[in-house]
Formats: C-alpha cells, sequence, structure tokens
C-alpha cells in the first residue's frame, strides 16, 4: 500500500497548472529568462521524510529564502542579544529593498533580517573563516542542511552585480551609520552571491527539516541551532517572511514562511511538516502566484494553520500497540489526535508493515480528536488497504469518525467494543 501523499501531491499540481498569473522578475535581467512553467513542490516530515512532484530536480537561485537561514546561522553563532543590537523584528509594511531604518532604543538599524537592510547586516556578521569569503561559509553551510552540495549560479550573481545599484545604496546607508562596519560594496556583494545558490524544492525542504525539528537535522540527528534559535526564526518568518504581504499570508496561510523573487517559497510548521513551492512567475509583493495558491490550498487541506492547530500526539500508534489477536487478525491501536502528521504516519506504518492479507482493525477508542484531513486520510488509507487484498473494519465506540464511508463507497464494518471482535 501507498500512502496519499504523493497522489494528493500531483493533483494538487495538476489542479494549478492553468492559473498564469503574474510576471517573471526582471530586475535582476537573468531571472527574466526563467522558464515560467515550471513547477514543483516538496513536503517534509517531523522525522525527515521526504515527498516531491513535479519539476522537483530543478533548480533555481535560492534569493531571499537565503535570508531566514543566514539569520539562523548567525543568531545561533553570535548569540541573539548580539544580532538584536544589530537588526530589529519589526515588520516594515514595505518593499523588500526599501532603504528602511529603524530607529529604536536610540539606536539606528534595520527593521528586520528579512529585508534587504537587515540581511546584508547579518550577512556582514558572518564571521569570515579561513577561505576569507562569507558566501562560501553560507555555500558550506546551506549544503550540510541539504545533504548535498549545492553551487553558486554564476550567471545570476553577475547579472544581479551589474545592476545592484540599489542594494548598493542600501550598504552605503548602512556604513554611514555604522551599521557595517567594513567596506560596503565587498559585503553587498558578497550577500548577492548568497542570493544565487542554486536549490530544488528537495534541497529546500530537507534544508528546513532541521527548523520543523527544533533545531536537529533528523537526517544526521545532528543538533544545529538551540531551540530558543529555532524560536526567533520562526517568530521573524511568520511575521516579515512574505515581504509586505505578511498579513495577509498570515490571514489565509498561516504558517511561518519566506519567500524569494526567482518565485520560491519554503513554509515551516513547527513539529509537524515544512513545505516548498516553486513557480516563478510572481504578484506587485514578489510573491510566487502560483506558490501562494498552493501553499494555501495545502495549509487548508491539511489543517495547518498556526491558529487552528490542535498539538499533535506525536505518535499514535507504536510497536507495542500493534496485537495480532489471532492468525490473520491485526488490531491498530490509536491514540491521541488524528490530524495530518498523525494519518501520514499511521499510514507508513501500515505501508511498511510486511501485510497477511488478513483482516485490520483499527481502533479509535482512545482517539480524542479527529480533523477533516485526519478523517480522510484514515478512510482513503482503508481502501487501499483493501485494494491491497484486506479487511478493514474500525472500533469507534465515539463515534469519532461518523457515517464511515471511503472514497470508493466502502462503509467499513465499525464494531463498539474491542472485545466484540473476539465473540
Ligand atoms: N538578491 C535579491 C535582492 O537582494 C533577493 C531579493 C528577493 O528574493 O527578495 O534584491
Amino acid at each position: 500500500m501507498n500512502t496519499p501523499v504523493p497522489d494528493y501531491l500531483a493533483d494538487l499540481l495538476r489542479n494549478c497548472k492553468t492559473a498564469h498569473g503574474g510576471e517573471l522578475a526582471d530586475y535582476i535581467p537573468e531571472l527574466a529568462s526563467a522558464d515560467p512553467n515550471k513547477l514543483a513542490v516538496a513536503l517534509i516530515t517531523l522525522d525527515g521524510l521526504l515527498y516531491s512532484v513535479g519539476d522537483d530536480d530543478y533548480e533555481f537561485s535560492i534569493q531571499s529564502i537565503s535570508k531566514a537561514f543566514t539569520y539562523a546561522y548567525v543568531v545561533e553563532k553570535l548569540r541573539l542579544e548580539a544580532v538584536m543590537q544589530k537588526v530589529g523584528v519589526e515588520p516594515s509594511g514595505e518593499a523588500f529593498n526599501e532603504i528602511s531604518l529603524d530607529q529604536t532604543d536610540d539606536r539606528i538599524k534595520p527593521k528586520n533580517p528579512m529585508i534587504n537592510s537587515g540581511a546584508i547586516t547579518v550577512h556582514s556578521l558572518i564571521p569570515k573563516a579561513e577561505n576569507d569569503c562569507r558566501a562560501e561559509t553560507v555555500r558550506q553551510f546551506f549544503s550540510q542542511l541539504a545533504g548535498r552540495e549545492l553551487s553558486f549560479d554564476l550567471a545570476i550573481f553577475q547579472s544581479e552585480k551589474e545592476t545592484a545599484f540599489r542594494n548598493l545604496s542600501i550598504g552605503y546607508s548602512l556604513r554611514n551609520f555604522n551599521i557595517l562596519e567594513s567596506d560596503p560594496v565587498e559585503i553587498v556583494e558578497s550577500y548577492l552571491k548568497q542570493c544565487s545558490i542554486n536549490v530544488t524544492v528537495k534541497d529546500l525542504v530537507n534544508m528546513m527539516s532541521v527548523l520543523v525539528n527544533d533545531g536537529i537535522l533528523p537526517r544526521t540527528g545532528e543538533r544545529i541551532f538551540s531551540h530558543k534559535t529555532v524560536r526567533q526564526v520562526l517568530t521573524v518568518m511568520t511575521t516579515c517572511g512574505m515581504y509586505n504581504a505578511a498579513g495577509d499570508w498570515l490571514a489565509n496561510v498561516g504558517i511561518p514562511a519566506k519567500s524569494g523573487v526567482s518565485g520560491g517559497i519554503i513554509g515551516v510548521l513547527p513539529g509537524q511538516v515544512g513545505l516548498a513551492v516553486f513557480s516563478p512567475k510572481l504578484d506587485r509583493f514578489g510573491n510566487s502566484v502560483r506558490g501562494i495558491d498552493i501553499m494555501q490550498q495545502m495549509s487548508r487541506d491539511m489543517g495547518l494553520h498556526l491558529l487552528e492547530g490542535v498539538p499533535s500526539s506525536r505518535v499514535i500508534v507504536n510497536d507495542h500497540d500493534v496485537e495480532q489477536i489471532r492468525p490473520g487478525l491485526k488490531v491498530y491501536k490509536l491514540h491521541g489526535v488524528l490530524q495530518f502528521t498523525d494519518a501520514e504516519r499511521l499510514l507508513r506504518k501500515l505501508q511498511d508493515e510486511e501485510q497477511d492479507g488478513g483482516t485490520i482493525i483499527l481502533d479509535l477508542s482512545h482517539i480524542s480528536l479527529v480533523n477533516d484531513v485526519g478523517r480522510r486520510m484514515l478512510l482513503d488509507g482503508i481502501d487501499r488497504l483493501r485494494a491491497d487484498g484486506h479487511n478493514v473494519a474500525l472500533v469507534d465506540p465515539e463515534n469519532i469518525v461518523p457515517h464511515a464511508k471511503t472514497p470508493s463507497d466502502f462503509e467499513p464494518h465499525v464494531y463498539q467494543d474491542l472485545e466484540d471482535i473476539a465473540k
């Protein structure tokens, strides 16, 4: 049996193929020649399982999405208090390349690290390593998170460097207030090189898995960021990650996110999933049009909005809860809350388990809550188990899944009590 997640993602792309609003970014000349039809989406679970569909091997320059990860890097290396002296956390409500500085606490500083003035300052705080090149430090760090060697897109870098008048003026203004402490041209150029690092949507969700998993990279088990760093980065992504459309995004999608002008958007729901989409045409705020559509749809379908999420039970079924009552009859005892993350994990468990074609009973007596997507995935899973030749029934004394009917119109038998099965 396969989990329904890959089919779900493929449907999502199919349904979105028609939406073609927006324009390619052209202020970096090289970006104007991007293929507007490219479309990809990837999802990573808390324990690091990756799903992806569409042009998921297509590389594009990371652009502003890099800001979230370099901010995390610098906060972790320098400590938050030191970084806060240089860059604030207030949403600006202005365009990303606004030459905006905030006067707070008698100190002039960029409003937040997600706009260019803040991101250039953050870049300047990266300790210079032996290679004497901050962009190279960033490339190596991103490669570590992505789990493969990433490269710079030198054509994009060159193209942006030749037309970087606005970013250079931001650099000079930062230098004027001593926020940058050395040559602004060198720092701005190195920041542009950071933006030119090539990634795919799969790289992005691999990089994000560390934010989903509270600072630990699930692939290696290594702690990369402290809890405090992760919380700080996600906070800033929530309030400032979507340029000047951050409020709309929070209302409609409701997950910490960051977008970039090449057409990527990442979204993180801590403890649950990391999402990445790519489609190059942008709206007037600089966010990918189809990217927003897809993220909005996923948030709705999977019940991901931060403020309506119910706490995940983390593990709803573990080995001790699978009971072989007699040969050919297995009971899966589920606990806690059944929402996207838990349903995905349950279906994966059923998929991985070697099935013997017997009867499977899903015992819902200890489920306290099931949301819409949890219910749909459970019923879809029943169809898939049946397609593999199993009989499936439910134990549901509290009527948690009322009028259970699968997408193929199958109505599983519902027992009131586990004891009834033995009779
Ligand atoms: N390299 C771009 C810049 O600094 C990144 C912009 C973006 O993705 O928002 O202008």
